[in-house]
């Protein structure tokens, strides 16, 4: 399988080089050249444990010998505390897609336990060291340290904003205490130490000179390991039900966990309907159901991971709504950059898979403790909002799977406010508490970052 840029520069790549380029150069986001058809296999592959599964899938699309590949596999959930690896358990009307049994807690570690093993396997035989760089509001962040720690050729640098990230995220992340770990603490906004990383990543000298590393969501191998959890849901639920279909609802930031949905629906498993669901910050609910995609401010919610009003993922969609045309897709780009709005037109259709909705503060926290109080069941701040938009849309005769981002003790204080009660507890959590910790604070300054980086880093 190769891998061209959306905007069409530069020369197909594979897999592996796909992994370690992250963002195109031109600026594109890489994208496998077609999908394979696998509705052939769908009977055979509802059999699979959920490594064996990952096998399957992650090899169409891979150029690694099988045997290493498996190996990544194996590895990369291993760490997780469920034997199913991502399990499916049925509360009340829907069914809720447990991805957050992984070393932080959320669903993000599926991607990153994977792609950092990638990182490594590919350093070791080929030689050479890493330096990976990332800015975090919470999530991301600890799941790319717990990724990354402890391995001998990549060292990690992750900015968080000084005293703006929960603490109990804060601690996920600073009572890593291994040599290669280097938390930031910049005094200034998210939006600085994301501006921080964009710049030192756009400055070519320093990032081939120190080899920089981004571990974001744009990343084809995060999207790739995502897929496999919609062929395991899927796959498990047809085969319970008998039903001839299902239905996904997705708690949406960046648009690459609900991307995933639409490559697997593509691929062949039968998905009636992808839920997008967002809270206040809906550019993409307004996208699906207007076809303009225009930026709004951000507002900070209780579902944080969800802030965001530019999703990084989303031209992956857009280029096969443009009949993968990268001349049209750049012109799109290009005004969304100008103006913060693009729009389709009719000429490009419209798309029945999406089904769009937003569930408001007050409707996730209503959520929250209505499952609590009727089947006794948590659902953190983000899965609620899949779940709310989710029950807009109940189908009779197609069961709806909705995917569960985050363990709900990682936001404890919602779960407060929704129940009354302080339930939300995780063992893993419980033992941050007394850790010791290691960060350092430095101001929101491009080269305090750089200096950092070069003193720390392996050339
Ligand atoms: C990152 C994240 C999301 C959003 O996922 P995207 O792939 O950015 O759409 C939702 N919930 C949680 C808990 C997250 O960490």
């Amino acid at each position: 399988m190769s891998y061209i840029s959306t905007r069409g520069g530069g020369a197909p790549m594979g897999f592996t080089q796909a992994a370690m380029t992250g963002l195109a150069e031109d600026g594109g986001l890489l994208v496998p050249v077609s999908l394979p058809d696998v509705s052939g296999r769908l009977g055979e592959w509802g059999e699979l444990s959920y490594p064996d599964l990952a096998l399957e899938v992650m090899g169409l699309f891979s150029d690694l010998e099988r045997s290493d590949l498996e190996g990544l596999v194996r590895r990369s959930y291993g760490t997780f505390r469920h034997p199913e690896v991502t399990p499916v358990v049925e509360v009340g009307r829907v069914r809720i897609l447990e991805l957050f049994h992984g070393p932080t807690l959320a669903f993000k570690d599926v991607a990153l336990q994977f792609l950092c093993n990638l990182f490594e396997l590919v350093l070791g035989r080929e030689g050479g060291h890493l330096n990976i760089l990332g800015a975090t509001s919470g999530d991301t962040g600890s799941a790319a340290i717990h990724g990354a720690k402890g391995r001998e050729r990549i060292r990690i640098f992750i900015m968080h904003p000084h005293g703006r990230v929960s603490p109990l995220q804060e601690r996920q992340m600073t009572t890593v205490l291994d040599e290669n770990v280097f938390n930031l603490s910049v005094h200034g906004t998210f939006d600085d130490c994301q501006r921080i990383m964009k710049t030192l990543f756009e400055d070519v000298e320093f990032k081939s000179g120190y080899s920089l590393g981004a571990i974001n969501s744009v990343n084809w191998a995060r999207v790739l390991a995502q897929i496999v959890y919609y062929f395991y849901a899927g796959l498990r639920t047809l085969k319970e039900t008998g039903a001839e279909a299902v239905q996904f609802s997705v708690p949406t930031g960046n648009f690459g966990d609900v991307l995933a949905g639409y490559y697997a629906k593509k691929m062949g498993l039968p998905v009636r309907t992808l839920m997008v669901a967002t809270n206040e910050n809906d550019i993409l609910a307004r996208f699906f159901q207007t076809g303009v995609y225009a930026k709004g401010e951000v507002v900070p919610t209780i579902s944080p991971s969800m802030d965001i009003q530019v999703a990084s993922n989303f031209e992956r969609y857009l280029f096969d709504r443009v009949g993968q045309d990268s001349g049209v897709l750049r012109d799109l780009m290009a005004r969304f950059g100008r103006t913060g709005s693009c729009s389709l037109g009719p000429e490009h259709g419209g798309d029945r898979l999406f089904y769009a909705g937003v569930g408001t503060t007050k409707d996730t926290l209503e959520v929250i403790g209505r499952y609590h109080r009727e089947y006794g069941y948590l659902l953190d701040p983000h899965t609620a909002v899949g779940v709310h938009v989710a029950e807009q849309a109940l189908s009779e005769d197609v069961p709806t799977i909705c995917l569960a981002t985050a363990h709900p003790a990682k936001f404890g204080d919602a779960i407060k406010d929704a129940t009354g009660e302080d339930l939300a507890r995780h063992e893993v959590l419980e033992r941050l508490r007394d850790l010791p910790t290691r960060s350092v604070e430095m101001p929101a300054d491009l080269d305090a970052v750089r200096d950092y980086v070069k003193a720390h880093g392996v050339e």
